[in-house]
């Protein structure tokens, strides 16, 4: 299975200019590491890298692709319609995106998103042919309280419901501690192995063995160019979600290099 590695740009950066410089920076250096690492110039082996930039600007950088795959960080539940505001899953299709990003903590936390909308969206985007990328993972309170797994296990529930098992295979899982989001507090690479497992047992519970093997479970929060190769080496980790070191060329194509 290949390494998935994700860049979630958040809300950065503010100017199409800005944006487009860092797409360029990212494109370079990952063909600079193809250039040393020999290899053709799609693929690194083993590694899938999805830029995941605002919606705004995803449509600027669609033709300029070749390197990586492109992903938007949300999307509506509905195609199309009286919906101000709203980004459809057969818009982001439409333009050749591959992945979406649905159920963020800071959605979640930001937007009230519930894990009920989490599974309309995910439904609606597997139809139009998105693959997807569910964030889980538990805030500092549930932790604290011990309700990690409980946690895990209702979030996964929802989000999958009446999700067909052989759709399981667009679908990439990402277990995202939220306090460790943003905030330089990693999860130990035990702890991460521990919640993999369990996201693993409970879709194997819902599906079976078969299917949860294929599922692609990445780990997100606070990873950079240090930490990346623990988590892929030491966690059972299928790839990164990174936030604030996308943003970064070097730190970014560092995590990248760590996954071949
Ligand atoms: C994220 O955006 O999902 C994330 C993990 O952010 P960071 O890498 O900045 O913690």
């Amino acid at each position: 299975m290949k390494s998935l590695i994700v860049a979630n740009w958040k809300c950065n950066p503010t100017t199409l200019k800005e944006a487009k410089g860092l797409f360029d920076s990212v494109k370079k250096a990952l063909l600079r590491q193809r250039l040393r690492t020999g290899e053709g110039i799609k693929n690194i082996k083993n590694v899938e890298v999805v830029l995941c930039p605002p919606f705004i600007y995803l449509s600027s950088f669609k033709f300029q692709v070749s390197s990586f795959k492109l992903g938007a960080q949300n999307c509506f539940w509905e195609e199309k319609g009286a919906y101000t505001g709203e980004i459809s899953p057969l818009m982001i299709k439409n333009l050749g995106i591959e992945y979406v990003i649905v159920g963020h903590s800071e959605r979640r936390k930001y937007f009230r998103e519930t894990d009920e909308e989490i599974n309309k969206k995910i439904k609606k985007a597997l139809s139009v042919g998105l693959k997807i990328i569910l964030c889980v993972g538990e805030t500092t309170e549930e932790k604290e309280q011990g309700k990690k797994q409980q946690v895990l296990i209702a979030q996964i529930e929802k989000a999958l419901d009446r999700i067909p098992r052989d759709e399981m295979k667009n679908i990439s899982v990402a277990y995202e501690p939220v306090w460790a989001i943003g905030t330089g507090n990693n999860c130990s690479t035990d702890e991460t192995m521990k919640s993999i497992i369990s996201i693993r047992q409970i879709i194997t519970r819902l599906y079976n063995r078969e299917t949860a093997d294929k599922v692609r479970i990445i780990y997100g929060g606070s990873v950079n160019g240090e930490n990346s190769g623990s988590y892929l080496k030491e966690s059972l980790a299928n790839g990164l979600l990174v936030g604030g070191a996308s943003l970064k060329p070097e730190e970014f194509i560092k995590i990248v290099r760590s996954a071949t």
